[in-house]
This record gives structure tokens, sequence and C-alpha cells, in this order.
């Protein structure tokens, strides 16, 4: 078969979330990709449909199409593929965790699934498929043969990561450097993460263990996107994972005089180590991302997350003593979860003047490859553009679907509030007020779907909850199949 032309897209998700109506997001490990098959000497053009619409002329000329999705985005993918198998028959490829988490419906639209790192599994994928060989037994995918799914889903991590992502494969890149959204470049040191907390997908996607990247590598690329963004993101799950390569990458970044603002996924636990918190702060780390998710200890317990609420809190102070900003990522909704657990979220994210909150609503079900988080039978909304964190989508156990997602709302409301704004400001707590006022902008247009979005709520619950708002288990409705079938 040949293949020289290929076509990289990166579906929208329909419903604003948090983070696109804020920032330009091409997804790192996509771009990454890209770049390899250009390497390879592939003739390759990404499309982000939030930075530009895929060609359509572009599309009809490519010899293969490789699609990227989030979970909220897989639907659009579906139109695509839908739409080019209509006028062309050449190998769809899809890769993503919303494809690896419901392969037997995502296998209606596409030819192969890409699981976790596609860095080399796309690379072989193609190489055969030129080569007309077999991939039946290539690791890391999955197809369909003969109606028959064959699964491969396991494969080596990838071993090199000294990949520079090409930003001008991104068609429209530039037009949106100059233009009307802020922009952070994505970067990446390292892959994995040393924990395995219940609701967060890095095992499946990254395999156990953390990677670094060598840091000539990590610094070449800081500095090839110098020329978009002075700004920042590592968009490693734990950019502290070892402490001592960060640390080195961190005194590099001082050397070579490197002006630049970073934010970080960082654990609470880096928090211990306060010289790494100063040298962090002296190369230019301005925020950390810390994945706190509760403050109640039997919600951190149950989603085995290795920290408690006492440690949480010492290590925030550590961390804002440095003059470092926080921005407090939550899991809600859980089955522990009551109105005062999220209350309290507010209310320690206030006192710790948190730049800005993330407050991620349970969203995960039983799938085709994962353990089952909560029965299908708990699933609220078939319609999988609202699995994107904002929308309550499975009945909580101990609150109806309606007041999770009003103390959600209620919650953004009371953080980015102007009462809640000048208090950052006459604590002196200027970066927060002032990232306040920029993520307050991003999320009031969500917050105003959310509010929509109830009205649809209280029609599903209404006679499933008794008069404390426990969940009446046995008026839940059966399924017998897969929760996507019908999206
Ligand atoms: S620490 Fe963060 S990245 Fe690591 S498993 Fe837990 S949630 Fe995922």
């Amino acid at each position: 078969m040949k293949i020289k032309k290929i076509t990289l897209i990166q579906t929208d998700p329909p419903l604003p979330d948090y983070f696109t109506q804020a920032h330009v997001m091409p997804r790192h490990g996509f771009i990454i990709i890209g770049t390899i098959l250009q390497n390879k000497g592939y003739d390759v053009k990404i499309y982000v449909e939030n930075v530009q619409p895929p060609s359509w002329e572009r599309i009809l000329d490519s010899d293969v199409v490789c699609f990227y999705s989030v979970f909220a985005g897989l639907n659009r993918a579906f139109e695509w593929a839908d739409k080019i198998r209509g006028k062309k028959k050449i190998p769809l490829i899809i890769g993503g965790t919303a494809s690896s988490y419901y392969v037997t419906p995502v296998l209606e639209y596409f030819d192969y699934i890409v699981h976790g790192e596609g860095d080399e599994t796309v690379v072989e994928l193609l190489e055969r498929l030129k080569a007309d060989r077999d991939v039946d037994d290539l690791a890391g995918i999955s197809i369909k043969r003969n109606g028959r799914i064959i699964n491969n889903f396991d494969k080596k991590p990838v071993s090199c990561l000294d990949i520079i992502p090409d930003y001008t494969l991104i068609q429209g890149y530039q037009g949106v450097v100059a233009g009307r959204k802020s922009l952070i470049n994505f970067i990446q040191f390292s892959r994995g993460c040393h924990f395995n907390c219940k609701f967060c997908v890095v095992r499946e996607m990254f395999g156990p263990g953390y990677r670094t990247r060598s840091i000539d590598s990590t610094i070449a690329d800081i500095k090839d996107k110098l020329k978009y963004s002075r700004s920042f993101l590592f968009v490693d799950n734990d950019f502290f994972g070892d402490r001592e390569k960060t640390r080195q990458l961190l005194q590099r970044i001082v050397r070579e005089r490197i002006k630049a603002s970073f934010t970080a996924y960082a654990t609470i636990h880096v928090a211990k180590d306060t010289s790494l918190l100063k040298l962090a702060k002296k190369a230019g780390v301005r925020m950390l991302v810390l994945g706190l998710e509760s403050f109640d200890d039997r919600i951190l317990k149950d989603f085995n997350k290795k920290q408690t609420s006492r440690e949480m809190i010492e290590s925030i102070k550590s961390i804002k003593k440095q003059g470092i900003e926080i921005l407090g990522s939550f899991v809600v909704g859980s089955d522990n979860e009551t109105k005062a657990s999220i209350k309290d979220i507010i209310r320690q994210s206030n006192k710790y003047a948190f730049s800005h909150i993330v407050l991620f609503i349970s969203t995960l079900n039983n799938t085709d490859r994962y353990a089952e988080h909560v029965p299908n039978s708990r699933i609220l909304v078939r319609n999988i553009a609202y699995f994107n964190g904002c929308y309550v989508s499975v009945f909580p156990m101990n609150m109806k679907p309606t007041t999770l997602q009003k103390a959600v709302i209620d919650s953004y409301r009371e953080f980015f509030s102007f009462r809640s704004l000048l208090s950052c400001f006459v604590r002196g707590q200027f970066k927060a007020f002032s990232c306040r006022c920029f993520y307050r902008k991003g999320t009031f247009p969500v917050l105003k779907h959310m509010e929509k979005y109830l009205s649809y709520l209280a029609k599903i619950e209404e006679g499933m909850y008794d008069e404390n708002e426990r969940l009446i288990e046995e008026k839940l409705p059966v399924f017998k199949d897969k929760p996507l079938k019908n999206i």
C-alpha cells in the first residue's frame, strides 16, 4: 500500500470545558507522533480543531488519517470517520484514552486503535501497512478481523523521549500565536507516575514506573518554543518524580539564563524538599498543579491517594512560603462525597489563596478494558460529550445529581466571586488575584452550560433518591449493552 501523505486530526469536544475555553490545547503526544512521522519522511499535516478546521481537500488527498480524541471529542471523531468513509477507503487510525476505553464502539468507525504511547506503535503499524504485512500481532493495537476483535493491549514503554515536537506541523498555529487566546507551550520531561490512584489513567497510558527525558533534549525543546511564548506547562504527571533529575534540569535552566515561566504538575510530596522548591522558584516555576482531590481523608483513602489532608495542608503552606502559586485539582462526586466535603474544598482553597481550582466530576464507568468504577446502571447520560469532567454523568451515591452539579457550580461562583478576589487582593496575594481574574472569564461560560444541564438532571433523578438523598439502587435501570453503544 502506498503511504506518503498522513493527516492527523485532533477533534474538539462539542461542549466547553475549563481548559479549552482559556487556552489553545494541542495534545502534546499527538504532535510528537506527527513529528516522528515527519522525521521518517512522511508528508504530515496536523489539524487541531480549535486552531483550524481540517481541510477536506487535504483529507481526500491523504493516504492515512490519524485521530486523537479525548472522551468528550469522540463523537466528533466518529463524525469525521463516517464522512471520510463515505468518500474514500483509506486506513483510519485513532489513539487517546477514550478510544482505549471503548474499543468495541470505536472499532465500528476506525480500522486501528493505538493504545497508550503511540510514538513507536504508529510507525510500526504504518511500516507494516506499507509493506502489506499482517498487523494482527502488533503490540499496542486493537483491530477487528471477521467480526472478531483482537486486542493487543500490552506493549513495552517507549524508550526514547527525546523528540522535539514540531509545532509548524499544526495548521494555523502561527495565526493563533498572534491571535486571541493565551498561549502556553507544552513540554514534557517525564512520563509515568510512581503512584496508582484509582481514578487515574496514567498507568494504563504509560505503564508502571517513571521515565525521564534527557536534559539536553528538554532544554533544546524549551529554547525552540520560546518563539511562541515564554509561558510553559510541563505536561508530566509528576514533574518531580525523579527529584535529582529535575534538580539537574532546573539548575541548567538557571545556568543558561532561560527567561520563562513554568507551570508543572506535582504531588504534594515535593514540598518535603525545600531546596528543590527554592530552585524551582529561581528557575521560573510560577505555579504547581497539585492533585489534591479532596480534603476528606475517607475520600483520599477510597482513591488510593497516598496523602492525608494534614500532609496536604503542610505541603500547601511550604509551597506558598516559597512564593509558588497553586492550582488545586480535585475529583468530586465519589461515593463518600457530601456537600460538606465539597464546601471544604472551597474553604481551604480560599484560605490558602489558590490561584485556580479545577473540580473534575467523577465520570469513569465500566468499559471494555478497564476495571469497573461504577456499574453501567449508574450512568445517567448516554452522550459521551458530557464526559469531560464538568457534568454529572453517573448517579452519585449520597446526593442527587442536581445537588452535586449545583455544588460544583456554587463552588466555582464562590471561588471566583468578587468577595474572594478582594480577599486575595487585600491579603497581598496579587498573583492569585490576577490568575483568578484570568480564569474567571474562561470558567463562567462553562458554568452557564452546567446550569442548563440541571433541568435534564432534575428529570432523570425523579424518584431515584430517598429523603436523605441516598440513591435507591433498586430503581436503577438495567443496561445490557456496554454504556456507549448508543452514543
Ligand atoms: S499521583 Fe497524579 S498522576 Fe500519579 S496516579 Fe495519582 S492522580 Fe495519577
